[in-house]
């Protein structure tokens, strides 16, 4: 499958993807292993191929169906505000092209993440196992309910804009975990961060952000 080449348009792109990870750095993502990351995971087999001229560009997007892959810049931001280690588990709600799922699952011990648009899954799938990642199980459903039967969660990143934290969300983060959220409307978001701590939930307000929202129900397409 082209769209899979790790080769190719890959090896060729090294260089713009350093140069993409010198502006992060300069943008002040400062945790190497995600900073590494982003410097190795081959961002061009997550998007469709009239784009892959434009991978390694600071910038989301379109993965078809009204979706964008996220900008690398809020990947690194999310993954580095996140701050899992590799016995830990995860939740993503909105996998969409997976590219942050990727960053992700090599980040923690198993990453769960669940998609409502059905035709994204498989997609997904199939790049994961070019990239022989084995950690990362994928679910067709409302992420709005997150994933219970797998929780807790010691992190859970949604990379979709609901107007608020859905509180499935926090009832399944564990003690000692992080959820991260872009909150607010489709002018106006900001990212979220909720701590669960021995004292109860803390609350954080970070960067103004730009998501897609997050949609109530699933969607056959
Ligand atoms: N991190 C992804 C972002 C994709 S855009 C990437 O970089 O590719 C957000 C995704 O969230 C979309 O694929 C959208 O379909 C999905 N989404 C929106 N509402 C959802 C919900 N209720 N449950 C699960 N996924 C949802």
């Amino acid at each position: 499958m082209s769209g899979c080449d790790l080769q190719g348009i890959g090896m060729t792109s090294q260089r713009t993807r350093d140069r993409l990870v010198a502006r992060l750095r300069e943008q002040g993502i400062t945790d190497e292993a995600v900073l590494s990351l982003i410097g190795s995971v081959p961002r061009h087999i997550f998007i469709d191929e009239a784009w892959g001229h434009r991978a390694y560009e600071d910038s989301s997007l379109p993965i078809g169906h009204g979706q964008t892959i996220s900008q690398p810049f809020i990947v690194a931001l999310m993954s580095q505000l996140l701050n899992v280690s590799p016995r830990q588990r995860v939740l993503e709600v909105g996998t969409g092209s997976g590219y942050q799922t990727a960053v992700l699952a090599s980040l923690c011990e198993r990453l769960f993440s669940v998609e409502r648009i059905e035709a994204l899954v498989p997609r997904a799938q199939q790049r994961f196992a070019a990239m022989k990642l084995r950690n990362i199980t994928l679910r067709y459903g409302d992420g709005y309910a997150g994933w219970p039967e797998k929780a807790p969660f010691d992190g859970i990143l949604v990379t979709a804009a609901p107007p608020e934290i859905p509180a499935a969300l926090v009832d399944q983060l564990a003690l000692g975990g992080r959820l991260i959220a872009p909150v607010g409307t489709a002018e106006s978001q900001s990212l979220q961060v909720i701590d669960r701590t021995e004292d109860g939930l803390i609350e954080t307000m970070h960067e103004r952000v730009h998501f897609v929202p997050l949609v109530n129900g699933i969607a056959k397409q």
